[in-house]
């Protein structure tokens, strides 16, 4: 992040502008429409103001490079030309932000794609990389923003001091802002029922009882399936479940990303197993959530994939019940689902697949205990989490229980992530495969299926062994 949004406040002073055209002109009348007064040297000559406010424009003659700066909060000059450069060198040393425009070297300051709605007003930035994806983001906020939001930020901000006034605890204070905004006050604003909504609000005796101050603030845990670790597929619920949350507990497989989703000020508490530490134990998790929901606050507790696969989620479902804690599940994307739909493998398809099992081979000793006879059907497809490290074994129950060494498997790493990464084959090389891939986490996923994959790998030019790999596969599905 180069460039920091923050808001200027434009009743501080003048901004000096500096140009001519059109463009400058837009700018003007975004800075006019915002309240800003605008000290103007119109270096084409042209005073016509063509609609902009009279009463906030002062035109300029003379030299803008020695013009008082004093007072001035801030210097936007058109970009073409010597001017842009002196004038940027004279704001800096002025210590004043200064836009040059389409001129990102010399600007301190730029601006942003805005969605203004009153009270409520959306910055989006890309550090001047993309004003079209800005405006872009911006599209969709527009879109998901209810209208009179500015008007509900506008009713809050009325209310807020005397209210505040009559709260003493910051968080019953942001609890009873949250019930007016979730509840029936903020839905009459929302609706453009104004009048009724102050009635409502005035009518509330004791504003701490509202907030809910009596007893102890309700904590709850929720189990949140993070996915395989792409942020955008999390389910809108577990996006809203991070920003609601107080304290988050997430294990090891949840990426930066994921957890940059989360409320800024939540507390984020790993404790998960760690490269070669083992974590903390699953008691001791059970016991850290208990406690957090019991001290009042909104828990989560992020899981790669889905919780309730592979993911310990029942055990901790269990251990919340019987301590009579609230608690909600939010489903997440299991790792198999997120592989199938990277490398375009379909888990069931047709006449060819009918049947799925996943299967976890943790360590050799596990997939000892597999029964693979039941595996050996050739309309089933295998999933196998955290099999990388069996992966022989996996290979060594399939073929002793029948299932043909022609199988196609595919090794399928960090899926969904940046730096995903695919080996295909047979289930006879299955070891070499895993062995190719080095690093996870990854799912083995064996059946015919795994040979719909090639489009993937005809796709993928950085794969250098595509041809190679597609007749292989699609011999074997034969
Ligand atoms: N609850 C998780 C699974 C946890 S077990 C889920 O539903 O996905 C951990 C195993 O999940 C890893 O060993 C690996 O087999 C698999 N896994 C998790 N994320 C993955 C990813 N991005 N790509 C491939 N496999 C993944």
């Amino acid at each position: 992040m180069r460039f920091l949004p923050v808001f200027l406040d434009l009743k501080a002073g003048p901004v000096l502008a500096v140009g001519a055209g059109e463009e400058v002109r837009a700018k003007l009348r975004l800075l006019v429409s915002a309240g800003a007064r605008i000290r103007w040297f119109a270096t084409d000559g042209n005073h016509d103001l063509h609609g902009l406010d009279s009463g906030k424009i002062e035109f300029a003659i003379g030299d803008p490079l020695a013009v008082d700066l004093n007072g001035v909060i801030a210097v936007l000059c058109a970009g073409a030309g010597d001017i842009g450069v002196a004038m940027s060198a004279r704001a800096r040393v002025a210590g004043l932000p200064v836009n040059v425009m389409d001129d990102l070297d010399r600007s301190t300051f730029i601006f942003p794609a805005i969605v203004d709605r009153g009270d409520v007003v959306v910055a989006v930035g890309t550090g001047g990389a993309s004003p079209v994806i800005a405006r872009r983001v911006r599209e969709r906020i527009e879109a998901m923003l209810p209208a009179r939001i500015g008007d509900l930020a506008g009713f809050i901000g009325r209310f807020r001091k005397s209210i505040n006034g009559r709260i003493a605890a910051l968080p019953l204070r942001r609890r009873f802002w949250e019930r007016v905004i979730d509840g029936p006050i903020g839905a009459l604003v929302l609706a453009g029922r104004g009048a009724e909504a102050v009635q409502m609000l005035t009518d509330i005796a004791d504003p701490t009882e509202f907030a809910g101050a009596q007893g102890a603030a309700e904590g709850r845990v929720t189990l949140v399936g993070a996915g395989p670790g792409d942020p955008d597929l999390l389910t809108v619920k577990a996006l809203r479940a991070l920003q609601d949350a107080d304290v988050v507990f997430y294990d090891e497989l949840v990426s930066p990303e994921i957890l940059d989703r989360a409320r800024r000020d939540a507390s984020r508490i790993p404790v998960g197993r760690r490269v070669g530490k083992p974590g903390i134990g699953q008691e001791a998790i059970n016991k850290l959530m208990i406690e957090a929901a019991r001290s009042g606050k909104r828990t989560v507790r992020l899981k790669g994939g889905d919780a309730f696969v592979f993911g310990r989620g029942g055990e901790e479902v269990e251990a919340l019940r019987q301590a009579g804690v609230a608690y909600s599940v939010v489903p997440g994307i299991t790792a198999a689902v997120g592989a199938a739909a990277q490398f375009e493998v379909p888990l069931t398809f047709r006449n060819e697949a009918l049947r799925i099992t996943f299967l976890t081979a943790h360590k050799a000793g596990d997939a000892d205990t597999v029964d693979w006879s039941a595996l050996t059907d050739q309309k089933m497809t295998v999933v196998v989490y955290m099999g990388m490290t069996a992966a022989p074994s996996v290979r060594n129950g399939l073929l002793a229980a029948g299932r043909s060494p022609q199988t196609p498997v595919g090794v399928f790493a960090r899926a969904t992530l940046p730096d995903a990464q695919a080996e295909v084959g047979t289930l006879d090389e299955l070891p070499e495969l895993v062995e190719r891939i080095g690093r996870g986490p990854a799912v083995l996923v064996i059946g015919d299926v795994v040979a719909h994959s090639a489009p993937w790998f005809r796709k993928n030019w950085r794969h250098q062994n595509f041809n190679q790999v597609l007749s292989k596969l699609l011999e074997a599905a034969e």
